[in-house]
């Protein structure tokens, strides 16, 4: 999977992408990312990248003429790789709180859609109050959040995004897709409560029935587990709701 970053700050990535599993990823090059850096196509002679609101109100905005050039030239320099990979030019991007909240279900199915269809994916970082709508709407861009909350760049989004997409990726979590079918939101709940050695801390005891190698004991245990506490604290989560 291959990520071109616009960004204004190039210097962020791969920031926690280059740790753990997703960075032994990044090195064993199952994925791959270009930060380009939305200055280099600015057009005056002070970078700017942004400019005051029409409309009047407080903050910046991301000029639409600049990024739009970014855009151009990172559409222009994928294009070696569309070909030669027989794949389509992927998705744009724009990482937004107005954007559809991004989670676990979405994540699989952009990267089978991804991995099976195109040759890149484009990742719009933002700054300031945001970018100019009518770059949204000229490139069809996606519009994606990483929950209802404010951050101050796309940056850390992005890295959300390319974190969630790459994990599951083949041979990137040790245990495979076993691994990462096991886990919350996979399991149509939250995990159950997870357990290792010592097997004694502080008067705790591990529950018994993890100790007892009855895998179907324990198979079940962690269904209720899991069940319960999904009710307890996301019962949005729970099928059939
Ligand atoms: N004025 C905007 C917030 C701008 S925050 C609003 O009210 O909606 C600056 C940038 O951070 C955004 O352009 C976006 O790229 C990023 N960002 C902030 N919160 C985000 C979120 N929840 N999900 C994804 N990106 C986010």
């Amino acid at each position: 999977m291959h990520f071109d970053i616009l960004t204004i700050f190039p210097e962020m990535f791969p920031g926690t992408l280059g740790g753990g599993v997703v960075g032994r990823a990044l090195n064993n090059k199952i994925w791959s990312y270009d930060a380009i850096n939305i200055r280099d196509f600015a057009t005056d002679n002070y970078g700017s990248v942004d400019d005051a609101q029409f409309g009047g109100g407080a903050g910046m905005v991301m000029r639409a003429d600049v990024l739009a050039n970014a855009l151009d030239s990172a559409i222009e320099s994928s294009k070696c790789k569309v070909q030669s990979s027989n794949k389509k030019f992927g998705p744009i991007i724009y990482f937004s709180p107005r954007g559809k909240v991004w989670n676990q279900k979405m994540a699989r199915e952009f990267v089978n859609n991804c991995t099976l269809n195109f040759a890149n994916c484009t990742l719009i970082c933002g700054r300031y109050e945001g970018i100019d709508q009518r770059v949204i709407e000229e490139y069809d861009i996606m519009e994606i959040s990483i929950g209802d909350y404010v951050i101050s760049g796309g940056e850390l989004a992005a890295q959300v995004f390319i974190d969630s997409c790459v994990r599951l990726l083949d041979n990137v979590v040790h245990g495979g897709n076993e691994s990462t079918a096991n886990e919350s939101f996979e399991i149509g709940g939250l995990e159950w409560p997870l357990y290792t050695r010592p097997s004694s801390w502080r008067g705790r005891n591990v529950p018994e029935v993890l100790m007892s190698g009855h895998h179907g004991q324990i198979d079940a245990w962690r269904k209720t587990q899991s069940d319960e506490i999904t009710k307890q604290r996301r019962p949005d989560l729970i099928q059939g709701k």
